[in-house]
């Protein structure tokens, strides 16, 4: 009883209703961070910490399997040498268990085949270390704001057969499931905004990765062949068509 009384005086009722707005507002993120260096490790907890961030660290592959079947995360940071095993490995075994939260590879080498390996295994975006910690949050929040915005979209698009719901995250052609990684999803969802259009590698940049993005653009070819190879291939299809020194337009009809 006089505990109680005297939080009530130390605790200005502002404070409290403020403190509970903001929880209703800003749900907590919850963000894995797999890396075992501990000094990097301990930097990166604290840093999303105070970024209002919940962070769990796991120090190695085996930590950050179990953690990563267990838990909801929105953010996976992947760090790619780890003590029992590399990143592109969880990261392929994640995805094969069903977690579809975005990941973000950290590489230490600006390697061309480090960076396909980590996006053929899954991963939604890299960042090369050493990196600044106010991009690491930029890539963070971009990838998160992707997630929002699917779920904040109902209408379910229509492409031919192609079927998009950006509520449900599922896409289909014909009656058949396609499984796609957040990046491809984002990418074949702006294409879906935009069919008979041509849209350059600038602007899908700007718009599936970040408008902060300044990586090379070759990612976007990447990804267009991780698409190919899901939406039109197996079908005998060739719906996203390369136009020459121009970009990518996504074909009504195939
Ligand atoms: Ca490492």
């Amino acid at each position: 009883m006089r505990e109680a009384a005297a939080s009530d005086e130390v605790v200005p009722t502002s404070l409290i209703l403020f403190s509970s707005w903001w929880r209703t507002v800003v749900p907590t993120m919850r963000v894995l961070v797999v890396e075992d260096e501990i000094k990097m490790a301990a930097l990166l907890r604290r840093g999303l910490q105070e970024e209002g961030y919940a962070v769990d660290v796991a120090p190695t592959a085996e930590e950050a399997l179990w953690l990563g079947r267990e838990n909801p995360y929105d953010v996976i940071l992947l760090d790619v040498m780890l003590p029992d095993g590399d990143g592109f490995e969880v990261c392929r075994t994640l995805r094969g268990s069903g977690q579809w939260a975005p990941v973000l590879m950290l590489t230490a080498r600006d390697a061309v085949s480090d960076r396909v390996t980590g996006l053929d295994s899954g991963a939604d975006d890299y960042l090369t270390k050493p990196f600044s910690f106010a991009e690491l949050l930029a890539r963070i929040r971009s990838l998160l704001r992707r997630g929002e915005l699917a779920e904040g979209r109902a209408a379910v698009l229509e492409v031919g057969d192609l079927l998009l719901d950006p509520a449900t995250r599922k896409v289909t052609r014909g009656d058949r499931p396609i499984a796609l990684t957040a990046k491809e999803f984002a990418l074949l969802e702006f294409l879906m905004r935009h069919p008979d259009e041509v849209l350059t590698r600038t602007r899908l940049i700007e718009h599936v990765w970040d408008f902060a993005y300044e990586g090379d653009s070759n990612v976007v070819d990447v990804y267009v062949r991780y698409l190919r190879e899901k939406i039109d291939r197996p079908f005998g299809r060739r719906s996203i068509e390369t136009v020459r020194g121009a970009g990518y337009r996504l074909r009504a009809e195939s």
